[in-house]
């Protein structure tokens, strides 16, 4: 990252600018259709050959592109002592 660059592309890929609570037509929380593909806490299934495990309650860096912002992490964590699907 360039100091003192606010432009930066590195930056600007983790650093929350003021846009991105602006009311955007077409803006949905769920870009990736994902809750409908939830199978079970921990793990969704949208394609016949692939699978998402979530292992972790939330992601370490936090893009601000990221289409999963919104996924309730915290809800979908794998757990052994939920039981989960482990
Ligand atoms: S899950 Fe989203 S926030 Fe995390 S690294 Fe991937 S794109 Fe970035």
């Amino acid at each position: 990252m360039r100091k003192g660059d606010p432009d930066d592309p590195l930056l600007r890929q983790v650093l929350p600018v003021s846009q991105e609570a602006l009311r955007v037509p077409g803006f949905v929380r769920d870009p990736l259709e994902e809750d409908v593909a939830i199978q079970t806490t921990g793990l969704i299934r949208k394609y016949r050959s692939r699978a998402l495990l979530m292992v972790t309650g939330q992601c370490a860096v936090n893009c601000r592109y990221c289409f999963r912002r919104h996924f309730p992490y915290e809800d979908q964590r794998l757990s052994l002592r939920t039981g989960s699907i482990l």
